[in-house]
């Protein structure tokens, strides 16, 4: 019989220990700890409660948990003396059945982890799906973590300890996140279509309208219509492939959501199509209740955020906002092909652009899911976030001009060096983004073009990319840095040029939509954490003509995104359905 949480509230804390022994390897404390914090209103807000007691313990408790784990199909799985958690996720991961070359590979490597951190390597082989990662994704996994700074593979360590104990207690509640894995198997399916040079690398890259584009909007609108029941699926002028859920009277105003499909090169399965993918769950189990809400539900996989194949981003979501540009229909891509012939290609209708725009009063409101891209809530231990603002940013190309000259015969005093002057500007970003939360500011690009080890520097080219939650944080330090610039210039007798290449306004949550999100998390017993949105989405589009509010999703691996290791878990895919449910629910008892 699976334990339910009624019980645990309810029993003596010796028994209610009991019930949770084993989730912690040979670490029971963590978990008599927490239950001080009973009762609780859901297992997530268990998790974060036993997460915190591993927070708040001193450096020698955290080593001492991690220390409590075994090596991964080391002596003692060998001596057959693993608990028996351990043992089952060793063997779902197939680690009891090594060829002896894996077992000779992954025996080196726990040499090697252990020599420079101290401690065992941990991985929750159970993987992010809970079915078991493959003894490949285990090795890739321990090679990269070996290079990673002690203090933050610690950190990593105990978030995999979490993990861990997160499948162990589902076991024990018998809790399935049956539409987690629903939408991990979609995510899944769709990043087998992938652009011809990075498919056969096994690299999921899907540009606009390429073959495997139109293919992924294909199988968007078979789900759409076939599994989940949409009552209008249809793929419009630009490529969106638009999904509608009547509402009670058809008339009624309709709740937009969405986020895109499309992907940045070599990029996570996970950016953008999560955003989909949530609402056409809750789509999904309306209509196998046969519910109607009080307001229609509109859901877009927008074609088309990332500007990769063509310099349009947002063509998606700016389409439905009446900002497509008509100029951008002749902007050729990399092989010379032009956008109107590849819309022409993919039978799209010109014409019809147009008509995409929505009338914004006919909707309630834009919200979306996104996975957060960033490692602040795998940090936290959280798995949703509730974003405040999305940043307004500003971006820039520079060139600094000095006299290339030989770097053996120009005495130092007299080098006109445009690599050192870009080098202390690029300080100054560094120290200026870091003197206001919520503000960055990045040099990302430093060339010397033509540079030669035997050259002082003439010229150096560098980008300049800076974002805040308001426009004025965001402009003050431009001014700032242009400045300094200025400054560095002229002592260093070198001049400079410098060209804005991108502009965007923050787009603040609206009050109303960002406390809907609020709500629906803190009704998950999920403990409430507000960000902002460091990166630009497609509710900065709609943001423009309705109000606005999104939720963010814990990335694992620190949250890296536009990257083959963007990853979530099931788990933390199920709470973003869970929450989305709770939105429209809410929503529905406060429509009229
Ligand atoms: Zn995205």
């Amino acid at each position: 019989m699976p334990l339910t949480l009624p019980q645990l509230n309810a029993a003596a804390l010796a028994e209610a220990a009991q019930m949770l022994d084993g989730l912690y390897e040979h670490s029971p404390w963590i978990a008599e700890q927490a239950l001080k914090a009973r009762p609780f209103r859901s297992l997530p807000q268990l998790k974060h409660a036993m997460a915190q007691v591993v927070a708040q313990a001193d450096r020698d408790a955290q080593l001492a948990l991690i220390r409590a784990h075994p090596e991964l199909a080391g002596k003692a799985m060998m001596a057959n003396s693993l608990t028996a958690e351990s043992s089952n996720e060793q063997n779902k991961a197939g680690l009891t059945h090594c060829t002896p070359e894996e077992f000779a590979k992954i025996q080196q490597l726990n040499t090697a982890y252990n020599a420079r951190f101290g401690f065992p390597f941990v991985l929750a082989v159970r993987g992010p799906r809970g079915l078991g990662l493959s003894k490949a994704e285990i090795i890739a996994s321990f090679e990269r973590r070996l290079d990673n700074h002690p203090d933050f593979e610690r950190a990593e360590c105990l978030r995999n300890i979490h993990r861990i104990a997160e499948i162990r207690l589902a076991d024990k509640f018998g809790h399935t996140p049956e539409l987690g894995n629903l939408i991990w198997d979609w995510s899944e399916r769709l990043a087998l279509h992938s652009d011809p040079g990075y498919a056969e690398r096994g690299e999921l890259t899907v540009t606009y309208l390429t073959d495997a584009h139109r293919a992924c909007a294909q199988r968007l609108s078979h789900w759409m219509r076939e599994d989940c029941g949409f009552d209008e699926v249809s793929i419009d002028a630009v490529g969106n492939v638009v999904g509608v859920y009547h509402g009670s009277d058809p008339g009624a105003k309709r709740l937009l959501t969405g986020s895109h499909y499309d992907t940045v090169r070599n990029g996570g399965k996970y950016d953008g199509r999560l955003g989909i993918f949530v609402p056409m769950a809750c789509v999904r189990e309306l209509h196998r209740q046969g519910r109607r809400l009080p307001y229609g539900f509109e859901v877009v996989g927008f074609a088309e955020e990332e500007g990769q194949r063509y310099k349009a981003v947002f063509l998606g979501s700016g389409a439905l906002t009446g900002n497509f540009d008509m100029g951008w229909l002749e902007q050729k891509d990399a092989d010379g092909v032009t956008m109107r012939e590849a819309m022409v290609h993919a039978g799209l209708c010109i014409d019809d652009i147009a008509r995409v725009q929505r009338d914004a009063s006919k909707y309630l409101g834009f919200v979306e899911v996104h996975i957060e891209q960033g490692p602040v809530l795998n940090e936290i231990d959280l798995p949703l976030g509730i974003v405040t603002s999305i940043n307004g940013s500003v971006r820039y190309v520079g060139e600094i001009v000095g006299m290339a000259s030989h770097a053996g015969t120009t005495p130092m005093d007299r080098r006109r060096d445009a690599a050192t002057a870009a080098a202390e500007l690029a300080l100054y970003v560094e120290k200026r983004g870091g003197s206001v939360p919520h503000l960055v500011a990045t040099v990302g690009m430093l060339e010397v073009p033509n540079g030669s080890i035997n050259v002082v520097p003439g010229r150096c080219r560098f980008s300049l990319d800076i974002r805040a939650t308001t426009n004025e944080v965001r402009d003050a330090c431009a001014a700032d840095v242009r400045a300094e610039l200025q400054r560095i210039c002229e002592k260093r007798g070198v001049h400079f040029r410098l060209e804005e290449t991108m502009r965007a306004a923050a787009a603040p949550s609206a009050p109303a939509w960002q406390q809907r999100w609020e709500r629906a998390v803190d009704a998950l017993g999920v403990p409430l954490y507000r960000m902002p949105s460091g990166a630009g989405h497609d509710a900065m589009k709609l943001h423009e003509v309705m109000p606005q509010a999104m939720l963010f999703v814990r990335g694992e691996n620190a949250g890296i995104s536009h990257n083959p290791l963007e990853s979530t878990t099931s788990d933390d895919m199920q709470l973003a359905v869970e929450a989305f449910q709770q939105l429209l629910d809410n929503l529905a008892t406060e429509t009229p």
